[in-house]
């Protein structure tokens, strides 16, 4: 977190149990599904260390695959045990860096869509089904293989970070996914508002599209 985690290696293994940092229920709230219900598996380690990231992944615990689901299926449920969640968001961390081929499979066989959310560094064969979201970080170079699977790509643009100020080819001028463009959150108002004024600016003159965290705006985790 804020650059100061381990840069952890991608793991081996038949992914039967996963390093999981937490899981809950919310609302997506960034890019082409904000807004839709769903259950958020998290999980622990990343392979990069970016100095702006806010998010906890290091005291992850290993669990099962049935495990997960099992939870998953009850986060998924409304409190007369209706299921009314339908999306699984697996973020993380960088959630490729842990063999998901397997929770990727009981998800689907579970009959959940599964959108994942990657920095887009490594590369894992997941059933065509899943569909990825790729926050492309500066300098780190996106697989090639993973390219033609990301349905959307999402840059964080912040003025204050080099590499962040504007969107750079990750490999979206060869590629029919919309680019979104989602400003960073320094938790500091005057920095915050400028992130957007940029935001808005590029979406008005290159058409890209603008995601918000609307989660954080409306008060859920
Ligand atoms: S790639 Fe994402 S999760 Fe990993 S350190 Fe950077 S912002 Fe944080």
């Amino acid at each position: 977190m804020f650059g100061k985690n381990l840069k952890r290696k991608p793991e081996k293994g038949d992914g039967k149990k996963l390093f999981v940092q937490e899981m809950f229920s919310t609302l997506q709230g960034e890019c082409y599904l904000a807004g839709v219900p769903a259950v958020f598996v998290r999980l622990g380690g990343c392979n990069l260390a970016c100095k702006f990231c806010d998010t906890e992944f290091e005291s992850f615990k290993e669990i099962s695959v049935e495990k997960i689901i099992e939870k998953t299926e009850k986060l998924a449920k409304n409190k007369r045990g209706k299921r009314v969640k339908n999306l699984v968001v697996i973020t993380g961390g960088e959630p490729f860096r842990q063999p998901i081929e397997y929770l990727c499979k009981q998800l689907i066989k579970a009959k959940f869509k599964v959108q994942i959310e990657t920095n887009g560094t490594i590369f894992r064969d997941l059933p065509k089904a899943v569909e990825v979201v790729c926050s492309p970080k500066a300098k780190a170079k996106i697989h090639g293989d993973l390219l033609p699977r990301i349905n959307a790509f999402k840059f964080i643009i912040s003025k204050n970070f080099d590499g962040y100020k504007n969107i750079w080819d990750a490999g979206q001028s060869a590629s029919s996914a919309p680019v979104y463009i989602q400003p960073m959150d320094e938790y500091n108002a005057r920095k915050n508002k400028a992130n957007l004024e940029c935001c808005k600016k590029l979406a008005l003159e290159e058409g890209y599209y603008l995601s918000l965290q609307t989660h954080k705006i409306i008060g859920l985790d």
